[in-house]
């Protein structure tokens, strides 16, 4: 057990990667917050967290409204107690070429993905200052913020920003204890994924064959990754971007 009666808030807990890293840390012996844009959203997480044999709280929580967020984790503190780990892993894909681009397609993507960064960070330090027994953040980035693929400024953009953001909150929060990584997935087989491909915005068999493991990433590979890095396993790491994509970035052929 890794995170032994830790408390873990997780947003974008419903489905894909949110759920398994919920998941994974509750067979580590967390207690752990779900989030979802409604509470019936994250309700049937919380009803798997509480079949493991943890404490479970699902919350609606918009992750851009400041206001949400902070009833948000008033709520997880007086349900489960002050919140030692917090997973930013909420976020939204809304691919559009740039001369078709609405100046809500750009707010969308650096409100939801990079925006509550800082609003849920802040929320969480709070409660880990006044604890005062340190704390894990893991953000959960994307290749790319990194690497650039067209039609796809809003969503690059705000990835990116949450690579910087990582370094910023890492480097101003080592006083109190508390570390700051960010895990970039590559291409890993979500709604998100599956949705874009629906839309005809990408082919599932060309993202396999562009990949050197020739798969698509799960969302528990992603989660191992996150355990990892939120764990005392790597308790002299912190403002690190932990790329996590099957070889996709790695590789410079054709
Ligand atoms: P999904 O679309 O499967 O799940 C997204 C989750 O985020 C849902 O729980 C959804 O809740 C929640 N969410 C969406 N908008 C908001 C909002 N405004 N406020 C609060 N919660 C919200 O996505 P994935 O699991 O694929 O992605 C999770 C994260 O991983 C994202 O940050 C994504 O950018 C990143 N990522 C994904 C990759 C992939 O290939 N899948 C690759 C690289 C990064 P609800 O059910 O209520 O809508």
């Amino acid at each position: 057990m890794r995170f032994p009666d830790k408390i873990a808030l997780v947003t974008g807990a419903s489905r894909g990667i949110g759920r398994d890293i919920a998941l994974a840390l509750a067979r580590e012996g967390a207690d752990v917050a779900v989030t979802a844009t409604t509470p019936d959203g994250a309700a049937d997480t919380a009803a798997a967290i509480r079949a493991l044999g943890r404490r479970a709280l699902a919350l609606g929580c918009r992750v851009e409204h400041a206001a949400e967020v902070n009833a948000a984790f008033a709520a997880t503190a007086a349900a489960l107690g002050p919140v030692d780990v917090l997973i930013n892993n909420a976020g939204i894909s809304s691919p559009v070429p740039l001369l078709e681009m609405s100046e809500e397609n750009w707010d969308q993507h650096m409100d939801v993905n990079a925006k509550s960064v800082f609003l849920c960070s802040q929320a969480a330090v709070r409660q880990m200052r006044d604890a005062g027994r340190g704390g894990s953040i893991v953000n959960i980035g994307s290749i790319v913020g990194q690497n650039a693929i067209p039609q796809t400024l809003g969503y690059c953009a705000s990835k990116a920003a949450v690579d910087h953001m990582t370094r910023v909150l890492a480097i101003e929060l080592a006083r109190h204890r508390i570390r700051v990584n960010c895990i970039a997935p590559g291409y890993i087989r979500t709604e998100l994924i599956d949705k874009l491909a629906r839309d005809g915005k990408l082919t599932l068999e060309a993202l396999e064959r562009r990949t050197p493991q020739r798969r698509l990433g799960s969302g528990e590979d992603v989660a191992r990754a996150v355990l990892y890095v939120a764990s005392d396993d790597a308790g002299f790491m912190t403002g690190q971007v932990v790329t996590v994509d099957g070889g996709w970035t790695a590789y410079g052929y054709l």
